[in-house]
């Protein structure tokens, strides 16, 4: 079986009937070139994404992150998914991956070639980066301004925050600064001083047995497994809350996680230098739900 899918999709209108979905996925050699130079993801970063874990032949939590596809085509004002081709191209690749281990799954809908005609779209699936280490290891952590305060989705929506878009430069910087800082990764604070989100995940906090994650004001991605970790808390009766969470609260949390759709949930083990409290069993907990089949 192929280690990699890689499907050229030929987007159809959202309220497309009939659709032969088939016939607009063209499978392309990953190795060779498929876009044009024109082409304004590549060129100015102008489109959006979503990245889907697969484990074991079931691509996690499809319908969530086609919703987000939605509603960050809705904020970028490209033309709205349809999103029964956007599932059935899922289909096809994860029939096509090899029926057990971990893939990812990664959907881009650009805003084309300049001029048009239409957007480009694709999917690419790789089998995912060995994340057992760090799931059972955890993350050492540095704070970094991200530069805005929290409620600038509201003021400045030309910013598009909310939205996943493929302009991830900034996030990537973050990250190298963490690096240069000694630290594996990173959690945004707010010019005015609230936890926001990682560069490619979300934080969850928990004080006593209370879970806790930032308010998705619109400043932040709202994310699809920290939503489903809730739900899952939730349904084994523990207490849950959104809110504004103030940077103080990060040093009196009684564990810390940073979630996303590949690496999972990973365990702080420090901040800024400082030593936090890690929960081995409960991250444990965390991920055997999080690698369990889930829609
Ligand atoms: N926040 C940002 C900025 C992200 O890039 C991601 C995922 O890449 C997340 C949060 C977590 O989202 P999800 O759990 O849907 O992967």
């Amino acid at each position: 079986m192929p280690e990699t899918v890689t499907l050229l999709i030929e987007p159809a209108p959202a309220d497309a009937r009939d659709l032969d979905v088939a016939g607009t996925l063209r499978d392309v050699d990953a190795t060779a070139p498929a876009l044009r130079v024109g082409e304004l993801s590549t060129q100015r970063g102008d489109g959006i994404f979503e990245t889907i874990g697969v484990v074991d032949g079931h691509a996690q939590e499809a319908g969530p992150h086609l919703a987000r596809l939605r509603n960050s085509a809705l904020i970028c004002e490209l033309p709205e998914p349809n999103l029964d081709q956007w599932q059935a191209a899922i289909d096809t690749a994860v029939a096509r991956l090899p029926q057990r281990g971990e893939f990812a799954i990664k959907l881009v809908l650009s805003r084309g070639v300049e001029h048009g005609p239409a957007p480009t779209a694709w999917l690419h699936a790789v089998p995912a980066a060995d994340f057992s280490g760090v799931r059972e290891r955890g993350v050492a952590v540095v704070t970094l301004d991200r530069g805005y305060a929290h409620d600038a989705a509201e003021r400045a929506p030309w910013l598009l925050l909310g939205a996943k878009t493929l302009s991830y430069a900034t996030n990537m910087a973050a990250l190298r600064e963490a690096h240069r800082r000694g630290a594996d990764d990173t959690i945004f604070v707010s010019s005015d001083g609230y936890v926001m989100e990682g560069p490619t995940s979300s934080v969850i906090l928990r004080h006593g047995d209370v879970y806790s994650t930032p308010a998705p004001s619109g400043a932040i991605l709202h994310g699809t497994t920290q939503q489903s970790l809730f739900e899952h808390l939730e349904s084994t009766g523990r207490a849950t809350e959104y809110r504004d969470i103030p940077i103080s609260e990060l040093s009196t949390a009684d564990a810390i996680w940073l979630v996303s759709s590949v690496r999972l949930a990973a365990g702080v083990t420090s901040l800024d230098g400082a030593p936090v409290a890690y929960d081995a069993a409960e991250t444990r907990g965390f991920n055997d739900y999080l690698l369990s089949p889930r829609d």
